[in-house]
Formats: C-alpha cells, sequence, structure tokens
C-alpha cells in the first residue's frame, strides 16, 4: 500500500500517538507534516530523521491548536493537505464543581474546537483532488464516561460527533471522515494522568495502572502508538473508500464491557 504523492498533516505529533501516526504514514510513503505549539531546533530535527528514516519529506509547522486561526494558518502553510489526523490533545482531571473555566475552555479548544478549524481549511484542497482522508484521533472516552475527566469527555464525544458530520457533508466527493477511539496508549499523556490518579485513588503506581487505568480495558494492556498509525494508515487504504462516519476502537475491549 502506498501513499505516496500525498500530504499528511497529524496535528499534536511532536510525541505520543501523533508521532507514532506520523511514522506510519511516513512508512506508507506519505509525505508528512509534524506540529506543536513549541518551536524548538529539536522539533525540525524531529521532522528531518523521520523523513530520513523513510525517505520521504517530512516538515515540522509551529501553530498553536488552541487557537483558532494558528490551526487554519497550519493547513495554509502546509500549502497541501490530503490527509488530515486531529491528534492534538490535553488532559485535566477534577470534580465538575471544582474544574477550573481555563482549563474547560482549553481543552474545548485544542481537543475539539482545532477539529473544526483545520476540517474547514482543509475540505477545500481535498475537494479540488477529489480526494481526502481526516481521522479524528478521539478515544474510548468519545463513546463513555468516567468521572472527574467532564471537558475531556465532553470534548471527545463532539469529535465523534463532528466526525460523521464531515462524513456526510463529504459523501460521494472521494473524502471520508472517521474517528479513532483509543483506549488506553502508554504515552506521555498518560503518563501524566498516574500521579492524579494515584492521589485520587490512594493507590501506588502499579495499582492504579492494574487496578484503575485498565480496569476497564480487559485485555489489560496498553495499546500501541504503531497500532493507532496502522488503523489510520488502513483508513488512508482504498479498502477504507466505504468506511465513513464511523468509529473505530482500538480499546482491548473497553467499550464492548
Ligand atoms: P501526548 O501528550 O504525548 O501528545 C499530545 C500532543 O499534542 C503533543 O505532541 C503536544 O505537543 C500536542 N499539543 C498539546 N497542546 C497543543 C497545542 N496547543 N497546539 C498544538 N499541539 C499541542 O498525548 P497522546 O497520548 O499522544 O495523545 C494524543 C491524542 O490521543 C490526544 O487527542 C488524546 O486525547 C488521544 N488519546 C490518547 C490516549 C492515550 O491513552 N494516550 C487514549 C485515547 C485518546
Amino acid at each position: 500500500m502506498t501513499l505516496a504523492g500525498k500530504t499528511a498533516i497529524i496535528t499534536g505529533s511532536n510525541s505520543g500517538i501523533g508521532l507514532g501516526v506520523a511514522e506510519e504514514l511516513a512508512r506508507a510513503g506519505a509525505s508528512v507534516v509534524l506540529n506543536s505549539f513549541t518551536d524548538r531546533p529539536e522539533d525540525h530535527q524531529l521532522a528531518a530523521d523521520l523523513g530520513a528514516r523513510h525517505g520521504v519529506v517530512a516538515r515540522y509547522i509551529a501553530a498553536d491548536m488552541s487557537k483558532g486561526a494558528e490551526c487554519r494558518g497550519l493547513i495554509a502553510k502546509a500549502g497541501a493537505c490530503d490527509i488530515l489526523v486531529n491528534n492534538a490533545g490535553i488532559q485535566f482531571v477534577a470534580p465538575i464543581d471544582e474544574f477550573p473555566v481555563d482549563k474547560w475552555d482549553l481543552i474545548l479548544a485544542i481537543n475539539l474546537s482545532s477539529a473544526f478549524h483545520t476540517t474547514a481549511a482543509a475540505l477545500p484542497m481535498m475537494r479540488a483532488r477529489g480526494w481526502g482522508r481526516v481521522v479524528n484521533i478521539a478515544s474510548a472516552h468519545g463513546l463513555t464516561a468516567s468521572p472527574y475527566k467532564s471537558a475531556y469527555i465532553a470534548a471527545k464525544h463532539g469529535v465523534v460527533g463532528l466526525s460523521k458530520t464531515t462524513a456526510l457533508e463529504t459523501a460521494g466527493q472521494g473524502i471520508t471522515c472517521n474517528a479513532i477511539c483509543p483506549g488506553y496508549v502508554l504515552t506521555p499523556l498518560v503518563e501524566a494522568q498516574i500521579p492524579d490518579q494515584m492521589k485520587v485513588h490512594g493507590m501506588d503506581r502499579d495499582t492504579v495502572i492494574r487496578e484503575v487505568m485498565l480496569l476497564r480495558q480487559p485485555s489489560r494492556q496498553f495499546a500501541t502508538v504503531e497500532q493507532i498509525g496502522g488503523t489510520t494508515v488502513y483508513l488512508c487504504s482504498a479498502a477504507a473508500d466505504q468506511v465513513t462516519g464511523t468509529t473505530i476502537s482500538v480499546d482491548g475491549g473497553w467499550t464492548a464491557l
């Protein structure tokens, strides 16, 4: 399967799932655009190394996904967008009545509104070429809920709804839009939740991983960034031409419970 000739933009891709998805898309031959809000030499080096590993063009474009104009600017600066992976996301854990308003606003902006802005900017480019893929990285928390994660869960349910609407508005145009719903994947975002979860539940690290974080993941195994990347590559393949407006869970059975 080759994605040669396609340009993929992956938001929030200087670490974790986004970087894993970029790696698999590059392995399949796509040119990739990495992104985060920082603009450090190591961000650009990360893209250069990835491109060299796979023999593809790889660029890094800094843009803050909490700001609508920068989301749209990312697509414009890239100059082409055949594959858009909306992946940037943050987490914050607190009960609703103590949830800081600025954190609520930031999570909604980065985890949900950014996908609206990038999609709005990318669809005209996809329509002009008669082919496109929008892959939104939602979550098992786009389909189910847990306490203390109100903003994240509201945003991820929103991403699932946005994916369906995007699919309907692009149906029959060679463009598909789907949401991948990972269970727990061990990345910096999850690593950062462990101390909070230890505090909330009064448990040590191993116990909180086994008994809390992976409790709802029947496989009791973390999903990997390679698996999320491979699922993205599948959604970009001809086999998935008629797969649109749906969710694909990569969650070790979480949503089967
Ligand atoms: P991560 O913290 O490793 O990666 C998040 C990425 O988003 C980073 O590259 C970060 O730089 C970027 N980012 C953060 N704020 C940004 C901003 N304002 N502008 C641009 N980029 C920004 O986390 P991850 O676990 O790889 O998460 C990636 C996505 O996958 C998120 O949307 C997350 O909700 C989702 N997800 C993760 C898991 C999991 O278990 N790790 C499970 C389900 C869904």
